[in-house]
């Protein structure tokens, strides 16, 4: 990775609000500060509540720092000496004791005059390559993001090689702000939160017809290509995560709880009981579907596509709307292969990729992570894989950056960047090769010589969360979204309550022939009417009157405001179902 990404940027800068904090604001007590999608933040304790009012001050002194800052230099030190030096800092002393149970090594990274306990990861020279630095909020989080702990004073702020760039950046954060799915959301009727299951959205009429069409063309295109679906158990004995692995790595972030078969019985009711997890995934239940019999090398690629629910246990303070819940649905697929079939798979992916945004007019490149230093299995297979995944990556004429070493442990991934109408960059879907996974199941095929071999898979989600992807297009979309998307596509409009019989029967006539319209019966001006309709953003308003009535017809608007006249019944049914059909 080149030292001077954006995100090296962005983290160093975080080092540069540390130091300006603690020379304001002495015996604040710093805890950590990484850097975030567009910007960096630090969680600090101080003596006495900061508000936001103080950031004009804290970002001056940061200025004032920032020529000091000419590059970061770092030491390596013993557990002890650590321990001293933190000593009057308990947040610190608990990241050094983490760091040690890890086995990992102490660093500490010196700018200017100002040194923290850190893992590495800054541009050479800050002085030189922040141009512009922002404060841009205050919140508060708890440390380590559990509610159990003490309520910290999260700094949010920005920086840019040039004020120019920040300053693009804070127009489109403003627009964003207009945006945002968490307001859009609730005014449209899509999804709300409700306060006892925190980050688990409740799909409203209207939003869940946007999830099931979404849903029905992701299928159609899984068909298309040869998936089959399966749905698997969303709570699971421990020990189904032992065999994977994830017990080690994910408990954490799994809703977990003891069971107890002992019913009724309060006292004894934790004896004997098991620990079940909610699925945070789909993969190990997959590995088991696989396993059920003796697979073939004819049967390979054997494709599982999977949407069930999934539970993460992601700290309160995260929690951001359907960017990040804690439950979801992603478009989940797990593909079993044979090593030689690694390339023409890939391939088929790269084609659903297309096929499956090329509905929203959002553009996307790719990145391709290859090998990294600690990861397991034999040379040989990932010479090959990522071998397979570069031909194809260089043949698709897809856009996609490098990252040498940024694959998972147990094979080469490649992730979907989504650029949205803002600019905004996402990270939705992903292709994790993996040769690991089989192996933990003892999964097995029989080659065309009678031997028994272990299968590769492929872990691939395209759009990722449903939910996730659900806010990415409302903000895309500014809420108004495409026909074959929205929620109602036509609405009726009767200019007295002596139309509404008529309406109806238009209306009656429209979702007959599969469309989603509805009636705006309330005994309200027409203006009003339009008004209403023009919020819920509505693509199609159809204006209806004596004259409509007489001919048989409906006036027809568009959101826009366009007027497209009296068009008799069937020639608006062609022209609807035609933009539908082509996802216009
Ligand atoms: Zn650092
Ligand atoms: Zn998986």
């Amino acid at each position: 990775m080149s030292k001077n990404e954006p995100e090296h940027l962005r983290h160093s800068c975080a080092h540069l609000l540390a130091a300006a904090v603690i020379k304001l604001y002495p015996g604040a007590l710093l805890t950590i500060g990484p850097a975030i999608e567009d910007g960096f933040y630090y969680d600090i304790d101080f003596k006495k509540p900061i508000t936001s009012e103080d950031l004009p001050k804290i970002e001056e002194e940061m200025r004032k720092i920032l020529p000091s800052f000419t590059g970061f230099f770092h030491r390596e030190v013993a557990e002890k000496e650590a321990k001293e030096i933190f000593k009057n800092n308990l947040y610190k002393l608990e990241l050094i004791d983490e760091i040690v149970g890890k086995n990992e090594k102490i660093t500490l990274y010196r700018a200017g005059e100002f040194e923290d306990l850190c893992r590495g990861g800054h541009s050479d020279n800050p002085s030189k390559e922040i141009g512009a630095i922002k404060l841009l909020s205050v919140a508060g989080a708890y440390w380590r993001g559990s509610e159990k702990n003490k309520m910290l004073t999260r700094i949010y702020g920005t920086c840019f090689p040039t004020k120019k760039e920040l300053d693009e950046y804070l127009a489109m954060l403003e627009e964003a702000k207009k945006r945002d799915h968490k307001k859009i959301g609730p005014e449209l009727g899509l999804f709300f939160f409700h306060e006892t299951s925190p980050g688990m959205p409740y799909w409203l009429p209207k939003g869940f017809i946007l999830y099931s069409t979404l849903l029905e063309f992701n299928r159609q295109v899984h068909k298309k290509f040869g998936y089959t679906e399966i749905a698997t158990p969303i709570l699971n004995k421990k020990e189904l995560y032992e065999t994977s692995g994830h017990w080690h790595h994910y408990r954490d972030d799994m809703f977990l709880s003891p069971m107890s078969f002992l019913r009724g019985d309060s006292e004894k009711h934790l004896e004997g009981a098991e620990t079940f997890g909610i699925k945070p995934m789909n993969c190990p239940n997959a590995m088991n579907v696989f396993g059920l019999q003796t697979r073939s090398y004819r049967d390979l690629p054997l494709r599982f596509s999977e949407t069930s629910a999934l539970h993460r246990f992601e700290p309160s303070g995260t929690l951001n709307g359907l960017f990040r819940a804690r439950e979801f649905h992603q478009d989940d697929a797990h593909v079993f292969i044979r090593n030689d079939q690694v390339e023409e798979e890939f391939g088929k992916i790269m084609e659903m990729i297309k096929e499956l945004y090329s509905a929203f007019n959002l553009n996307y490149r790719l990145r391709f992570g290859t090998r990294p230093e600690n990861h397991m299995g034999e040379e040989k297979d990932w010479d090959q894989a990522e071998k397979s995944l570069r031909t194809v990556l260089d043949k698709s004429g897809e856009e996609y950056v490098l990252e040498e070493g940024e694959g998972a442990f147990y094979g080469p991934k490649v992730d979907i960047l989504l650029k949205d109408s803002l600019g905004r960059e996402w990270q939705t879907g992903t292709i994790q090769l993996d040769y690991q996974q089989p192996k933990n199941f003892k999964l097995r095929y029989i080659d065309e010589s009678g031997k028994q071999v272990t299968p590769a898979v492929m872990h691939r989600a395209i759009y990722g969360s449903f939910e996730r992807f659900i806010g990415i297009l409302t903000e895309h979309y500014n809420g108004s979204f495409p026909l074959w998307l929205s929620p109602i596509q036509v609405i009726l409009l009767p200019i007295t309550d002596k139309h509404n019989k008529y309406a109806n029967e238009v209306a009656d006539k429209l979702r007959s022939e599969g469309l989603r319209a509805q009636v705006d019966q309330r005994s309200e001006r027409l203006q009003a009417k339009i008004r209403e309709a023009t919020l819920q953003k509505v693509p199609y308003l159809g204006i209806i009157g004596d004259k409509e009535i007489e001919n048989n017809s409906v006036s027809i608007r568009t959101l826009s405001g366009e007027d497209l006249g009296i068009l008799n019944l069937s020639q608006f049914l062609q022209k609807v179902k035609e933009e539908i059909d082509k996802k216009v």
